[in-house]
């Protein structure tokens, strides 16, 4: 007894010794020697300054429309600061090691999966009226009635879809509300604009995903945190405009709305841009890319209008935007050649970046490899110019270094230069006080809920936010399918082991579990996630910086808990997979991820790769069977030309 409580003492104060190191966040950094690990200790001053709270706003948000680029050996990261306390965040563990937990979590996952496919109790319409009794007020107030907690999912995009396919419904009220009723494989949408897929073979509808999980077709436009109420708008209306509203009381909230492709104010890009974020971008875009080359054909069309509307003009080098110029033009040079030979010369595909490469995510040697592969399959780059604005025929670039604006004319132009936040996201983190030291007020554009640890919402109570629309405390992350999807399963699994999220923030315990046989069970009880007494968590001890520290380093000999409390143990860890992308013309380019350290591959082998993982990638076997027949479609007979 003695002997351990001296060990405290002593580790203790070499904890504290190391995270009281101070070194101004413009400082890169210094390595500690904590408990045998070594971590990179970054502080920011106590009370920032309003420039320190940009820094850190602006460092955390990844680069427009980019992922981090990966590097081969773990970056230690900087300490997590919240309301005067100061975290280290832990050294990752190896690559093997994250990855056996994350299989030993799938095995969990697959447990609670198998259980819901021998129920045959898939709820019906009736549904909600069990759920929730309606309330008083011009709108519809929704009062829970169930006796289990309602875990209430807003959006069905990568990090939704994948709590919402593992959170276990034998415990929990699951309802979802999202504008989109299923869920979208963003990373193959390029390929529907031009037929490589088709658009069905991407999706999943979110009823499929999970048929016991409650849906409505809507979107979340407020949530009271201390209410602890959504308040919601239908996406469907009736022929008469009647567009129903309704507030939902929740038990636990999850914001995963993701972002909305961002126009950096550029006149004229909401009227006269695609973008390439939804299904219905790309249905639009298939017909107007068709329509361009039937509008050329016709006779009596001049040569300066062919020129013009068969120039297709793509604005932003990153993934996404690279991606739809490689397929775009493999279609013009594959299929549309053979049957417009007279049109081919009037073609042309620009790609516009106002950086001086493109795709900045991956090793320089990749990038110049994708920038050849574009110079000889006929697609121009342009790098270092800015478009300034578009006009119905032309747009207006400016090259960096010059004045000089120059009308470029177009046929169709894709926006694909970033996201921003979406009005739900940026009103959340205006109106939470703690979340303002985290973002930019004078940038609401680019504002993120900032999550701890273990992605509860920083000055909330039982709010969880992921994916996009996120961003963790010390250990930025980089805006990908990849980041949200492991995010909506770890979520899931912590509900489902029994941990009630409570408060968030750094100087709060982590989410905690109280064994349901020390106390009772009260109604009050029942409005918290999972049914836990609540006097036994208000008993909980406050936990010193030290606590905690312990507690994220996941080191049982300091942590002091109350009997039958138990703290989660797992903050959150991102196990890298690599980066990949589609350059056209059968090549892309993949940094495969393995064992801490990084393998380029560039050209058709790495195009057998990429293939290879979205093959696999898919949320279903149905999803697989269709894309495969969808490529072998497309390589036999071409893609399709019908326009309707
Ligand atoms: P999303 O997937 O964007 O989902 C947001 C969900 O919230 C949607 O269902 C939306 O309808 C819903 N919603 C919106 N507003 C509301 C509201 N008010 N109330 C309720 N629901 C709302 N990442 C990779 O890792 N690899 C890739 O190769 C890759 N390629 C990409 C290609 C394209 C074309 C695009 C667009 C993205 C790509 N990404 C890729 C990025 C990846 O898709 C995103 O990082 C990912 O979708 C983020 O997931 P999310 O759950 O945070 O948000
Ligand atoms: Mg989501």
């Amino acid at each position: 007894m003695h002997a351990t409580a001296l060990q405290h003492t002593a580790r203790g104060q070499q904890a504290t010794a190391c995270s009281r190191t101070r070194v101004r966040a413009t400082v890169p950094a210094r390595i500690c020697h904590c408990q045998g690990r070594q971590r990179l200790v970054v502080v920011a001053t106590a009370t920032p300054t309003k420039e320190d709270a940009t820094l850190k706003a602006d460092s955390a948000a990844p680069a427009k429309g980019s992922s981090a680029a990966p590097t081969a050996v773990p970056v230690p990261q900087p300490v997590i600061e919240d309301e005067g306390i100061e975290l280290a965040w832990p050294a990752p563990r190896p690559w093997a090691e994250v990855l056996l937990s994350k299989v030993a979590d799938t095995v969990d996952d697959l447990g609670v999966i198998a259980r819901r496919t021998f129920n045959d109790n898939v709820p019906g319409i009736e549904a909600i009226d069990r759920l929730f009794r309606a309330g008083k007020g011009g709108k519809l107030q929704l009062k829970k009635e169930t006796q289990k907690p309602v875990v209430l999912v807003l959006g069905t995009g990568w990090g939704a879809h994948s709590l919402v396919k593992v959170i276990d419904v034998e415990q929990f009220e699951v309802v979802v509300v999202s504008p989109r009723n299923h869920f979208l494989f963003t990373p193959m949408l390029p390929g529907t604009a031009v037929g490589t897929v088709e658009f069905r073979s991407l999706l999943e509808p979110i009823r499929t995903s999970n048929p016991f999980a409650t849906y409505l077709e809507a979107s979340c436009e407020k949530i009271d945190p201390d209410k602890k109420v959504a308040y919601c708008t239908a996406a469907v209306a009736f022929e008469d405009g009647r567009r129903p509203q309704f507030e939902i009381e929740y038990d636990m909230v999850v914001v995963a709305v993701g972002e909305q492709p961002a126009t950096f104010g550029v006149p004229g890009v909401a009227d006269y841009c695609y973008f390439m974020k939804e299904v219905s971008d790309t249905v639009e875009l298939r017909k107007k890319i068709q329509e361009a080359f039937e509008l050329a054909a016709l006779p009596g069309t001049s040569e300066e209008d062919r020129r013009r509307v068969l120039h297709f003009v793509v604005v932003g080098g990153g993934p996404t935007g690279v991606e739809f110029a490689g397929t775009l033009n493999d279609f013009v040079r594959v299929d549309l050649a053979k049957k417009y030979p007279q049109l081919m010369p009037f073609v042309a595909v620009s790609l516009y970046q106002s950086a001086q490469s493109i795709l900045t995510q991956f090793s320089g040697s990749l990038q110049q490899r994708a920038i050849q592969n574009f110079k000889a399959s006929g697609v121009q780059v342009v790098l270092g110019v800015q478009v300034t604005g578009v006009e119905r025929d032309f747009i207006k670039i400016k090259s960096k270094d010059s004045e000089e604006v120059q009308d470029v004319p177009y046929g169709l132009c894709v926006w694909s230069t970033g996201n921003a936040a979406r009005p739900l996201v940026r009103d959340l983190v205006a109106g939470l006080p703690r979340q303002g030291k985290y973002s930019n007020p004078a940038r609401p554009a680019a504002a993120k809920l900032a999550v701890d640890p273990y992605l509860r919402v920083v000055g909330t109570r039982d709010m969880i936010a992921l994916g996009d629309c996120s961003m963790m405390l010390g250990n930025r992350l980089p805006a990908t399918a990849q980041v949200a999807g492991q995010q909506g399963a770890y979520v899931a699994r912590m509900v489902n082991r029994g941990y009630s999220m409570g408060l968030g923030g750094m100087d709060t315990a982590p989410p905690v579990r109280v064994d349901p046989a020390l106390g009772e069970v009260d109604t009050e009880g029942l409005r918290k996630l999972h049914p836990v007494d609540a006097a036994a968590i208000s008993q909980q001890p406050k936990l010193t910086e030290m606590d905690l520290q312990a507690v994220l380093n996941n080191d049982s000999t300091y942590l002091r808990t109350p009997a039958g409390v138990s703290y989660y143990r797992k903050p959150f860890e991102f196990l890298s997979l690599g980066i990949m992308a589609y350059v056209g013309n059968d090549k892309a380019l993949t940094q495969v991820e393995a064992f801490d350290t990084s393998l380029n591959v560039y050209g058709s082998l790495a195009f057998l790769l990429w293939r290879s993982v979205y093959i696999t990638k898919q949320v279903s076997f149905r999803n697989r069977v269709l894309i495969l027949f969808d490529w072998m479609k497309a390589r036999v007979f071409g893609r399709d030309l019908s326009q309707f």
